[in-house]
């Protein structure tokens, strides 16, 4: 593993202090009470064109798609510097982390020299619609359709848990355009104009009060065919890069609670006596620093792999398993120790500005979003444990005659 920066890395992280330093709000506290809605919308739009305009946009992506032409280990050191400051880095990283690689690696020459620039300076913004009511885990057994229609695709369905489809003006949408083969060799990937008629967004309100993702219907909507990502039959392999690339996105932003659990240790008193006193505290916080630093050796072998030209590998899975699991617990815990104070969800009068109420809420949602722990579970004991295959019951069937449930009414 390598720990030190080259040369040439230490220089680029000077240069990114330099410019955080002048374009940015250092944080003075463990804590980013971000706002959200409309106005969070917008600073981050313009802390995309910022970054875009500075030569710090997509910093892995070739120049003459919007990036910056540099290699992962300076998006590592970006990474680690940005998340020193308060910055909305982590705003459009589906659109960016996840479909811009689907994009380079599908889409034909034109468009991406038409759409990358504009996804990485967040002129346009863009979403993924693969999750479906009755296909998450499952995404394979998804059944929004897209039929042909000479040079374009008709697509009619339903998504849904699409985050950030309201702000939208594209998306990466997985059909499904052959019923009469297996489930995987039946999918199409395409790109998606989300502002056009027959596309429907409805924000689905959440626990925390957030309307962070969304229902999208599709009624007779159009794509073109130059806007298909791949080979017709061939959305399945589109859809893992795509899942690849978003394992390995989420893995740089993916919260553990860790720093601002520290920083409420640190600071805070309850009863007069600091907290960092209680013994049942101290037990904790060995418990979830022994975790937090295993985490951070296992990113930085990862690191290290993708560096020399290989792949994330399950380490990503190993990273968003253990950091959500740890991230509720310490949001569970810390509202526990906080007594009756640990209900008030009011930044004024709460401790730590309600940052561990706030995170009671949305936490659970973090242990589903990309994958859930079981689907890590697997992918783990699969992958990097070498245990068998789950068995599957519609192995080699036809999508169409695997068995479902009744037709509603
Ligand atoms: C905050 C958030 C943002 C999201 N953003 C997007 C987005 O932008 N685009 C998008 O397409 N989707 C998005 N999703 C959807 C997300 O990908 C799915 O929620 C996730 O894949 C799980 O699917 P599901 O909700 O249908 O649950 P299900 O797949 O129905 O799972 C239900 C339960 O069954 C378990 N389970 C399922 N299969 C297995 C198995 N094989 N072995 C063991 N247990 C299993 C699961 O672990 C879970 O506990 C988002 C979700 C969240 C929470």
């Amino acid at each position: 593993m390598d720990f030190e920066d080259t040369p040439e890395l230490a220089e680029f992280r000077r240069e990114v202090r330099a410019w955080l330093d002048a374009n940015a709000e250092r944080r003075s506290d463990a804590l980013y009470m971000g706002m959200e809605g409309e106005q969070a919308y917008r600073e981050a739009k313009q802390w995309y064109l910022d970054k875009a305009r500075a030569g710090f946009a997509s910093l892995t992506w070739p120049k003459e798609y919007g990036g910056a032409g540099l290699t992962a280990l300076h998006e590592v050191v970006w990474t680690q510097e940005v998340a020193n400051y308060r910055t909305r880095d982590g705003y459009f990283v589906i659109g960016i982390g996840n479909c811009g690689p689907a994009i380079m690696h599908f889409a034909d020459e034109d468009a991406r020299r038409e759409l990358l620039p504009r996804m990485a300076s967040a002129e346009d913004v863009w979403c993924q619609l693969f999750s479906e009511p009755s296909a998450g885990s499952d995404v394979a057994g998804l059944r929004t359709r897209a039929e042909r229609d000479g040079d374009n695709w008709i697509v009619n369905g339903q998504k849904i848990w699409t985050s950030g489809a309201q702000y939208s003006d594209y998306g990466v949408v997985l059909t499904r355009t052959d019923p009469d083969v297996s489930k995987y060799a039946g999918l199409t990937m395409f790109m998606i104009d989300m502002r056009q008629e027959g596309v429907e967004v409805r924000p689905i309100k959440q626990a925390d009060g957030g309307q962070h993702f969304n229902e999208v219907f599709f009624n007779d909507a159009v794509i073109p065919d130059n806007y298909r990502l791949g080979e017709v039959g061939g959305g399945w392999s589109g859809a893992l890069a795509v899942l690849m690339s978003e394992r390995l996105a989420i893995s740089g932003i993916q919260p553990t609670g860790f720093p601002q659990f520290l920083g409420m240790v640190r600071s805070l008193q309850l009863d007069g006596e600091p907290v960092a006193q209680d013994p049942l505290v101290r037990e904790r916080l060995a418990t979830w620093y022994s975790q937090y630093a295993g985490l951070q050796a296992a990113n930085k072998r990862m690191i290290t792999a993708v560096a020399k030209g290989g792949f994330a590998g399950a380490e990503a899975s190993l990273g968003k398993l253990v950091g959500a699991v740890m991230n509720q617990e310490i949001a569970n815990f810390s509202c526990q120790l906080f007594g009756q104070a640990g209900i008030v969800q009011d930044e004024q009068l709460s401790p730590e500005r309600a940052h561990f109420q706030g995170s009671v809420l949305s936490s659970p949602s973090v242990r589903l979003a990309g994958g859930t722990d079981e689907v890590m579970r697997n992918i783990i004991a699969e992958q990097v444990l070498g245990m068998p295959q789950e068995p599957r019951a519609d192995k080699g069937m036809a999508f169409k005659d695997i068995p479902t449930g009744p037709e509603p009414g």
